[in-house]
């Protein structure tokens, strides 16, 4: 079937209101199209930069319908919208990426048995249901393992790190007696993500894929802080890395942007860890170093526009800003801005608590060792 492009001046509809629709919905309006995003919190990072906001919840579907009445393409900035919505929207209005690459990636255990049974590489892992499975994956696995809850909707963290001292029975009371995936523990060398994203053609069948450029990435408490591109890796890992996250997109039959994170093993394997069918933290690096940003690349891919170059302009390093550095008041802006290269990027919420992601920054110099340099200041700057 052929896709007509929906070109600007068309309507958007984001599902999702936080700063990925909101950095979506700039880069979508500085190309001339209009916004409406669904959010259940009133003046949502998104819905400030939106033409309309939708107020409520994502199980409202007369209000979804009313929604998808008023756009020309839905598409969602995060992972937790109920799977009756989707069936509600998706006869109303074109939804990308589809429905069933949202099923499968908003769980972990059908993420999982995708990649596993695609030949995709993963840690070892099994889908546990009771404590007695949990007893026999501990065997099957092995310590050091992680027991992770395989809906992302519980509760935020739902991670436990198992040894050979842990009380099984406690672990299993702890984790909520609910489906879980145990998977082993990775000594890993980094951790790298890729953001590919996959769109139409005007050929019917034939699509275009297009990698971002790899990044590093270091997390705190569970939560990215830095990624940064070019990442210090040979260029045979990123290569691959890119080559594997294309070829995810195609399985999944993806059409915008699916971000793919991977360990890479002190033996140099790369293994899959996560997927998320939209732009990604890791990609924020994108909005100032690179031809294309990915918010641009998910406008593109979901329009049925041609993908833009993803080349990097400049050597990077994105870190994360979280309300921690709120801590002693309004963290120095002037100073932070005062910093070379340094591109600020704050995202509209009014309430700095900890862990939450306030905005980002980024820093473009000539090397990534200048770019770390410059970094370390801003943290102090920060952290005063
Ligand atoms: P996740 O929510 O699964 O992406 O996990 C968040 C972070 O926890 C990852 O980015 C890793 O730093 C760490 N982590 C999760 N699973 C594992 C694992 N199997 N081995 C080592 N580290 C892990």
């Amino acid at each position: 079937m052929r896709h007509a492009p929906i070109l600007p001046g068309s309507t958007i509809g984001c599902l999702g209101g936080g700063q990925l629709g909101r950095m979506f919905a700039l880069a979508a309006r500085k190309m001339g199209y209009r916004v409406h995003t669904v959010d259940p919190t009133p003046d949502s990072p998104t819905g400030q930069i939106s033409d309309r906001e939708f107020s409520t919840a994502f199980d409202d579907i007369p209000t979804l319908l009313e929604f998808a009445s008023t756009v020309d393409v839905v598409t969602y900035e995060f992972e937790n919208i109920p799977v009756e919505a989707l069936d509600a929207l998706a006869p109303k209005v074109p939804l990308r990426p589809g429905r069933d690459v949202l099923y499968t990636t908003q769980n972990r255990r059908r993420e999982k048995e995708f990649l596993n049974r695609s030949g995709f590489p993963v840690a070892r892992f099994r889908v546990v249901n009771n404590e007695s499975e949990l007893r026999d994956a501990v065997t099957a696995v092995g310590f050091p393992c992680v027991l992770k809850t395989a809906d992302f909707g519980y509760d935020g963290k739902g991670q436990q790190k198992l040894g050979p001292d842990s009380d099984l029975a406690q672990v299993w009371r702890r984790h909520g007696e609910r489906v879980g995936v145990l998977e082993a523990w990775v000594t890993f060398a980094a951790e790298l993500s890729v953001v590919v994203a996959r769109g139409y053609t005007p050929e019917p069948g034939e699509y275009q894929v297009q990698a971002f450029p790899p990044t590093v990435n270091a997390h705190e408490n569970h939560i990215l802080a830095t990624s940064v591109a070019p990442a210090p890796l040979a260029d045979s890992i990123l290569a691959r890395a890119q080559s594997i996250a294309s070829d995810i997109a195609t399985r999944l039959d993806v059409v915008g942007l699916l971000a793919v994170e991977f360990f890479l093993t002190k033996r140099g394997d790369l293994l899959v860890n996560e997927l998320a069918p939209r732009p990604h933290n890791s990609g924020h690096f994108s909005f100032d170093a690179c031809v294309t940003s990915q918010f641009e690349q998910q406008l593109r891919a979901v329009c049925g526009l041609p993908l833009g170059e993803t080349r990097l302009l400049s050597p990077v390093v994105m870190h994360n800003l979280l309300g921690d550095v709120w801590a002693n008041g309004v963290p120095d802006w002037s100073r932070l801005l005062a910093l070379p290269g340094l591109r600020l990027h704050l995202y509209g919420k009014s309430e700095p608590r900890a862990g939450r992601k306030m905005g980002h920054y980024s820093i473009l110099r000539p090397t990534v060792e200048q770019a770390w340099e410059v970094d370390a200041q801003a943290q102090k700057i920060l952290n005063r």
